[in-house]
């Protein structure tokens, strides 16, 4: 279908150096033609909404648009996406070539616009961007990093050297995904780990590395998941696809029946998803990403042996304690880890105490075997996967020294709401507070001030700041994650209700906290005693404390490292090093770990500049063609998007530091050129006499020139070719 554009949004200034100009204007011209499209197809950018305060005018732009398959919208540079669930053909080759050089406002609103956007600016300007992708679970972020991801692999310069480098940035994803998404109630391929990729770029624009850093894997999942849903995705492929050689050396039988861990959700088979194609994607990709036939043969035996140990069950002995009720997994465990049996069998069913100058085995009760097993299958697992992410990078490591700009792509966990809600959904919502904050700090706080600092007049837009929240959860002392910790720290002692109690003691009386004691009699009806409440920017979400301290701890008995060190698997090997930080200390806690590695992001997206995709979810039934208004009100509410809206109409489009401005256009003015004895500003002023500005058109700050409209700027560029 043909859409609009009347005029252009808000769009960096390119026209002059733009390659295809001519074509470009051609297709305009012909979209103008059929204005009578514009009432079906809706506006390609809501700026040109008239009524852009309206919620209901937003929400039925977006509607209509949705409707005839227009699933992009520009707020100015901002894009929202809404997810199609369905194949729309707009991904391929051509549609990127159509793309790739043309100017971001020409062609219908495109995840490929805004890409090749993020890269001429990039280019031209010789800094570094990233785009932070967003929206709840499900609204086709990662959907979104995927298409980027492909479209700078395809289109950017290449050269027959830099063929591998695009292969491996492509092939990382499918390994990733194998082993970090699985399928859970919101989206049948959910991420299960934060994932922030760095795309570096040489002087040419070619594609010559990557970095990934990872955030938080869900490891509960390996051991444990909830009715519909499933464990990650890797252990189906190997089982489903895995050939049958292989599978006999892993000691594994072809069918997710039989592993427990496989089937807690009862729901090993899912129509969406082909395992055993996807099998054959990531072992190849293991191939090409440069994993040595070892290191791909140990870290399927890893797989396996996290698959055996889940089925590991202990009988109560006559003295009441742990033994292994079978020795088959033993057997295979002690072959694929290469650990002694009577080793792991010890390490299993026994724990060390240090008494007095003496180490005594204390023997677990089949209790605490079942946790001591779970919580080896959980490190096991999260280590294999940190490994994984290091090699990859290894991989797309770009190893030569020059210069280089980069593109960071930031996918992470959407905001997560399910019936119980645990530490996992915590850590992940906390982490959606964080990115709302940078985006406040980056968009509607930093716009509002350089208006204020300019001393342009200004109509403030009122919006939310949800920094009460982060800190509700991450200050010192006081927040949620320290009042965890502490409880962390008295072990025997704490549980996780005197961790609720604290907080209640902490908390009281704050706005976005509530619990059974704390609420009023009809909030209280809703809440278990056990529960606690946080009015989250995107909406209440209620936690169950069960399980906080465990997890928020997340020890592995030290014996059970030591038997772990022993292993002759070489991956193992590296996850469990001889030298690892003195075992007496007590390790970070998680929530923490967590808490920094996000301020670590926020410092790194901090130095960049910032593109946003907004993804929404038209229904919560991954159906094609369903719009639920409600639903997708709600999300265009917390994402900010009006506010987004509004800051962009009031506001200007184009700022340009006075001596920048007039190094430019001084050529199109006799009274500036060649030179100008003035200030920067005295010589603006003039320019833009001479060019005939209207008065409401720009406005002259202390050191910048704004202007209001992109329009304008190009009639400027227009006059070039006419002088
Ligand atoms: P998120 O990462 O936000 O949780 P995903 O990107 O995994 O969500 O998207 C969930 C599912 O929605 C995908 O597996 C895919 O089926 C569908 N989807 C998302 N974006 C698109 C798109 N642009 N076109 C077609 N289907 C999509
Ligand atoms: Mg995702």
């Amino acid at each position: 279908s043909i859409e609009i554009c009347l005029f252009p949004p808000c769009a960096p200034l390119e026209r002059h150096m733009h390659p295809r100009g001519q074509r470009c204007s051609r297709i305009l011209r012909e979209m103008e033609c059929s204005l009578t499209a514009r009432d079906r197809v809706g506006l390609q950018d809501f700026v040109l909404l008239d009524a852009y305060t309206s919620e209901t005018a937003f929400l039925d732009n977006l509607r209509k648009r949705f409707h005839e398959n227009l699933i992009y919208t520009y707020i100015g540079t901002l894009l929202v996406s809404v997810n199609p669930y369905k194949e729309l053909g707009i991904y391929t080759k051509k549609q990127m070539d159509v793309y790739m050089g043309v100017n971001f406002f020409e062609l219908p609103p495109h995840i490929f616009a805004l890409a090749d956007n993020v890269y001429r600016t990039m280019i031209s300007e010789t800094n570094n961007h990233f785009i932070l992708i967003s929206g709840e679970s499900g609204a086709g972020k990662t959907e979104a990093s995927k298409k980027i991801l492909q479209f700078y692999a395809v289109s950017c310069p290449s050269t027959r050297l830099l063929d591998n480098v695009r292969d491996r940035l492509l092939l990382s994803n499918p390994v990733l995904e194998a082993f970090g998404n699985a399928k859970t109630l919101k989206n049948d391929n959910s991420s299960r780990f934060g994932k922030y990729m760095d795309i570096q770029f040489d002087h040419r624009g070619a594609a010559v590395g990557g970095h990934i850093l990872s955030y938080l894997l869900e490891k509960s999942r390996v051991v444990h998941q909830n009715h519909g849903e499933r464990n990650f995705h890797v252990f189906y492929q190997l089982v489903e696809g895995g050939e049958d050689d292989l599978l006999r050396w892993l000691g594994l039988q072809r069918s997710c029946q039989n592993y427990r861990c496989l089937v807690k959700g009862d729901c090993a088979k899912v129509t969406s998803i082909n395992d055993k194609n996807d099998w054959k994607t990531v072992r190849k990709a293991l191939s090409i990403i440069e994993f040595s036939e070892s290191d791909i043969e140990h870290l399927f035996a890893i797989i396996a042996s996290v698959l055996h140990l889940g089925n590991v069950q202990f009988d109560a002995n006559i003295r009441g304690y742990a033994s292994l009720s079978n020795s088959n997994e033993l057997h295979w465990l002690s072959k694929l880890l290469g650990i002694q049996t009577h080793v792991l069998q010890e390490g299993l069913t026994h724990r060390k105490i240090e008494a007095k100058a003496e180490e005594v085995l204390s023997p677990f009760t089949t209790e605490h075997a079942i946790y001591a097993r779970d919580a080896l299958a959980k490190a096991i697992y999260g280590r294999t996967f940190n490994w994984l992410v290091n090699k990859i990078n290894e991989s797309l490591a770009n190893k030569d020294s020059s210069r280089k700009t980069v593109i960071g792509l930031l996918d992470i966990y959407g905001f997560e709401v399910f019936h119980v809600n645990s530490f996992e959904q915590f850590c992940i919502n906390y982490c959606n507070e964080k990115l709302q904050q940078l985006f406040i700090q980056l968009t509607l706080k930093s716009e509002q001030e350089e208006y204020e600092m300019e001393g342009i007049e200004w109509e403030p837009v009122p919006y939310f700041n949800n920094k009460i929240i982060c800190d509700l959860v991450e200050e010192k002392h006081r927040g949620i994650i320290s009042v965890l910790d502490e409880e962390c720290l008295r072990p025997g002692e704490a549980t996780d209700l005197t961790f609720l109690e604290k907080l209640e003691e902490t908390l009281n009386g704050h706005p976005h906290f509530v619990t059974h004691k704390l609420a009023d009699q009809k909030t209280r009806k809703t809440l278990e005693r056990g529960d606690f409440r946080l009015l989250h920017y995107a909406g209440e979400v209620t936690y169950s404390v069960k399980g906080f301290l465990d997890k928020n701890n997340d020890l592995l008995y030290r014996n059970i490292k030591d038997v772990m060190r022993q292993s002759q698997n070489n991956i193992i090997k590296l996850c469990f090093p001889k030298t690892e930080p003195d075992t007496k200390r007590r390790p970070e806690t998680v929530a923490t770990q967590f808490k920094s590695s996000l301020a670590g992001l926020t410092d790194i997206l901090m130095s960049k500049e910032p593109w946003y995709v907004r993804c929404v979810k038209p229904n919560s039934g991954k159906q094609p063609g369903r719009f639920d208004d409600v639903m997708v009100r709600h999300q265009v509410k917390y994402l900010g998007l009006m506010e987004h809206l509004r800051v962009r109409r009031a506001g200007f489009a184009y700022r340009r530091r006075y001596e920048v401005f007039l190094q430019r256009y001084k050529p199109l003015c006799p009274d500036t050129w060649p030179n100008w004895k003035g200030t920067a500003a005295e010589g603006v002023q003039r320019l833009v006499k001479h060019l005939g500005y209207k008065p409401d058109e720009y406005k002259m700050g202390r050191t910048k020139i704004f202007i209001r409209h992109p329009r304008t700027l190009f009639a400027t560029e227009d006059a070039f070719d006419v002088c």
